[in-house]
């Protein structure tokens, strides 16, 4: 018969090798795969943080650029921003453990007020969140009474209670050509604002964008020589890329659109090479999911995304941290409710 620790380390095992069944393809860096070894490091973070969950009633979400110990081993639903921020509003769970990064876990607390909200990472920020305030966004507005204002939902919530409609970069190529005018005022990602004009115009419903803000600074890295630079060494290679990069670099992709539009462009392809112009999780992902594809990354790796970890996400279960729970001001929860329910409403 087994003794309390052999039994340990048998549940141990069994879950290392679960976990291996699923990262053996995934790249942990460049040139090295998820091994064993390092399943069965994971592995009683994953048992102990699952143990937690059932006990507390917690559902862990977890975006798809956080890591593969994270998305495959605890996590309840994995996806991008709008497919997250779904999962947040439906979830019947007590607690919403957010892997990811501040913004989206303020989302979550909007769309489901009463859950518990707990973010790993603390308040992990992202280049273009905080690239404005909600004071930023009234003074623009005042720069251009009667014109409608979009906001990217990497945004603050302070942001997105100053704007009429959030989106997302799956929904707001269709958002934008829904909205009345021929100026919209978006928020706050200056390379995604080119891309909707650009896109608009192609449709033949041009619009003049006014925009302010930054970048993504993980997207904004990609050159069109880089493109150039994957056909070269991969022909017949198909490349992707966000919406959050440049414009010219979009420009010369067979593919642009979300983390949802990018996994679902691959999966309906027969094509079995692609070169991705956006975040290592995804490429992960992909390689998890796709292991007879090939999957070719230049570079890109959202440091604000990686700060979530098994360690922290257990450590926000057991004990969180002041700065790990969400808590958004009721006004500013009401008005940015509006605009991301708007979205929804658009979207349907
Ligand atoms: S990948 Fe870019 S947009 Fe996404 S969280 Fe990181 S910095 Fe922000």
């Amino acid at each position: 018969m087994l003794t309390t620790t052999d039994e340990k380390e048998a549940l141990v095992l069994k879950e290392a090798h679960r976990l291996y069944g699923l990262l053996c393809h995934v790249s942990k860096t460049k040139s090295e795969k998820w091994s064993l070894q390092d399943c069965i490091a994971a592995a009683p973070y994953t048992l102990a943080i699952n143990r937690f969950k059932r006990e507390q009633n917690a559902v862990v979400l977890a975006h798809s650029y956080t890591t593969p110990d994270l998305v495959y081993g605890v996590a309840d639903f994995s996806g991008d921003s709008f497919q997250l921020a779904q999962q947040a509003k439906q979830s019947s769970a007590s607690v919403i453990v957010f892997a990811g990064v501040w913004f989206m876990a303020e989302t979550a607390k909007i769309l489901n007020p009463s859950k518990k909200v707990l973010i790993p990472a603390g308040k992990a920020g992202c280049s273009l969140a905080d690239s404005m305030t909600g004071e930023d966004v009234k003074k623009l507005r005042s720069q251009h009474p009667g014109v409608s204002a979009l906001c990217y939902i990497n945004s603050s919530a302070e942001v997105k209670a100053a704007c009429d409609v959030c989106v997302t970069s799956g929904n707001v190529f269709d958002i934008a050509q829904k909205m009345p005018g021929k100026e919209l005022i978006f928020v706050p990602d200056l390379l995604m604002a080119k891309n909707i004009e650009d896109e608009l115009s192609r449709r033949g419903t041009p619009k003049k964008i006014i925009s302010s803000g930054g970048s993504c600074c993980v997207h904004d890295k990609y050159r069109p020589e880089h493109v150039e630079m994957l056909r070269r060494q991969h022909p017949g290679i198909k490349v992707v890329a966000h919406p959050e990069c440049d414009s010219d670099v979009c420009a010369l992709c067979d593919y642009v659109g979300s983390t949802g539009g990018m996994m679902k462009y691959v999966s309906s392809s027969t094509d079995t090479c692609f070169g991705m112009l956006t975040e290592f999780g995804l490429v992960n992902r992909l390689e998890a999911q796709y292991p007879d594809k090939e999957f070719v990354w230049p570079f890109g790796v959202c440091s604000y995304m990686k700060k979530n970890s098994l360690i922290n996400t257990l450590q926000a279960l057991v004990e969180p941290r002041p700065d790990q729970v969400v808590e958004v001001t009721q006004s500013v929860a009401d008005a940015a409710q509006k605009s991301i329910h708007k979205m929804f409403e658009l979207t349907k």
